[in-house]
């Protein structure tokens, strides 16, 4: 396993890409079966939190254990969101940039520094 903490996302999907190859199993990783797997560590990473203030999240973040099964559990999600755009021949970092542009035209700076959207502000 390598441990350099500085790989590119390419070199991570890489990585995950050998991992899946030397183990066979690469006819199982269709896309609805990728987006299922990361939906249902979403639900892993939601049931760390389940129940919890955002007080006492707060708090066990400052334990080690606690805050390792979180780091887990967004490890899993993100590993099979690589994966599914692998598969799809997405390009992650253009899809991130291009969203991000679009998220700054919906949300300009002047309109909305310290603002939220009112359906996200209601809900919390
Ligand atoms: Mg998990």
């Amino acid at each position: 396993m390598v441990s350099d903490e500085s790989l590119s996302l390419e070199e991570l999907m890489a990585l995950i890409r050998t991992f899946v190859s030397e183990r066979d199993w690469d006819h199982f990783q269709r896309p609805a079966s990728l987006a299922m797997s990361a939906s249902i560590e979403m639900g892993e990473l939601l049931e760390r939190f389940q129940w919890l203030t955002h007080s006492e999240i707060a708090d066990l973040l400052h334990d080690e254990q606690y805050r390792t099964s979180i780091a887990d559990e967004i490890a899993d999600i993100m590993v099979y969101l690589i994966r599914l755009a692998d598969t799809t021949g997405i390009d992650l970092t253009r899809a991130i940039l291009r969203k991000m542009k679009k998220n700054e035209q919906k949300y300009p700076v002047s309109e909305w520094k310290g603002r939220i959207p009112d359906k996200v502000r209601d809900s919390q």
